[in-house]
């Protein structure tokens, strides 16, 4: 008998983690006598979802082994003492379900991916599809326990190895030791991802919050990881070492779309012309005008994006472009957050002066703009069309850019990764 457990909601914004408990409900349940099937999942949810505690983050076990009292009774447990429960906006949702999810499920994780979903329809495919479920104040993670355990991982999937702290040292600075962090990422990259921030000198794999979570390294192959965790130097017992399947960066919440069809909360990939040129705005951030001919889109670099800024900053009004990002309704209209970019063509630069007198060779002077070019010594007029074009070096290439590891969101895919 197959049995799949799904939670969600589990975390504050001050600390807990689904994943903890998730790590912790794999080795209990163990004792119960049911068995873990392949990986435990860590699910990234719809970026843009504004009842999102920090990641977004779902998880789901496949487990050998059936529902009983006992299982939903040792569930209770674990997450009684180890939700945030009473904190604002946790509301701990478990889903149980035995056999193998219906197809259903698999279109509610696209719809949790793309869109905002509401409770009501997560419990009414709950009780549709004949699925148990327990949960705390309005039991709002049932929304991502259903999800988590539709997941459609054949659409790309990545694995995340997470370290987690003896909770006598939750809340304390966590000892990793930065060098063994660059060596580790030297010697296992590409098959591990954003360790390290090479732009900001920073470590990317532990938090900074009050969280369980000691560390989490990002890759695609699990003997990987394990490699790459042992070659870390820590200074502190960690509790437990588990390895996630995940849909963290894979690019499954971006889709092709229009202008005229960008909604608020979406994210998207837009293709079109840069109407004007990119500006600098107060706190740094870089604003410019996309369009496809369906409409209008603000495309932003925020300041966190670093040297991605510059990149943006480059581009000139007609260079052909594809726009990777969130949508979010802002006052100056929809504004996508730039996650990449595709530079697909670039227009010459080119700046016009006066031709040269073709008498007397001399540079001949301006009558205003459109109106021609004169040399009042030789008496001779010629129009604007004459005008000497000067080409300028583009100081951008076509191709791919991204924002560094320390801005990317967890289901961004790196351009560097194969998977
Ligand atoms: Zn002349």
């Amino acid at each position: 008998m197959v049995l799949w457990i799904g939670l969600d909601d589990t975390d504050s914004k001050k600390g807990g983690c689904t994943t903890y408990i998730g790590a912790l409900l794999i080795r209990r349940l163990e004792r119960l006598g049911l068995r873990l099937i392949g990986f435990p999942r860590l699910i990234r949810l719809n970026p843009n979802c504004p009842f999102k505690t920090r990641g977004n983050a779902a998880i789901a076990l496949k487990l050998q082994g059936e529902y009983s009292p006992e299982v939903k009774e040792l569930v209770a447990e674990v997450i009684e003492e180890y939700a945030e429960l009473g904190e604002e906006g946790t509301e701990p949702g478990v889903v149980f379900i035995e056999g193998e999810p219906p197809e259903e499920l698999r279109r509610f994780y696209w719809r949790a991916v793309w869109e905002i979903i509401s409770l009501e329809d997560a419990f009414k495919l709950a009780e549709r599809i004949g699925a148990k479920l327990l949960y705390y104040e309005n039991g709002r993670g049932i929304v991502g326990a259903l999800a988590a355990i539709g997941a459609d991982l054949a659409a790309g999937k990545t694995y995340e190895l997470i370290a987690h702290r003896r909770r006598d040292y939750w809340g304390t600075i966590r000892h990793i030791d930065p060098k063994s962090v660059f060596e580790m990422d030297k010697a296992t990259r590409p098959y591990t991802f954003d360790n390290v921030d090479y732009e900001s000198g920073e470590i990317r794999i532990a938090p900074h919050t009050p969280c369980p979570v000691l560390l989490g390294i990002r890759g695609v192959d699990p003997e990987v990881l394990k490699k790459a965790f042992r070659m870390l130097r820590i200074g502190e017992p960690v509790e437990m070492v588990t390895i996630f399947e995940t849909n963290q960066g894979t690019d499954v919440h971006l889709r092709p779309a229009k202008i005229a069809q960008l909604r608020d909360g979406m994210s998207a990939i837009v293709t079109g012309k840069v109407l004007e040129k990119p500006r600098f705005e107060v706190g740094g951030h870089v604003f410019f005008k996309l369009s496809d001919g369906t409409g209008e889109l603000t495309c932003a670099a925020y300041e966190p994006t670093k040297s991605f800024r510059n990149v943006v900053a480059k581009l000139l009004p007609g260079d052909e472009v594809a726009a990777y990002g969130a949508v979010k309704l802002k006052p100056q209209g929809l504004t996508l957050n730039l996650e990449k970019i595709h530079v697909k063509k670039l227009v010459e630069a080119v700046v016009k002066r006066p031709p040269k007198c073709p008498k007397c060779g001399k540079r001949m002077e301006s009558m205003g703009a459109g109106k021609g070019y004169r040399c009042k010594k030789c008496r001779i007029r010629l129009g604007s069309e004459a005008a000497e074009i000067i080409k300028l070096p583009r100081e951008l290439t076509l191709g791919f850019y991204e924002v560094p590891p320390s801005a990317r969101r967890h289901l961004a895919k790196p351009l560097n990764l194969q998977i």
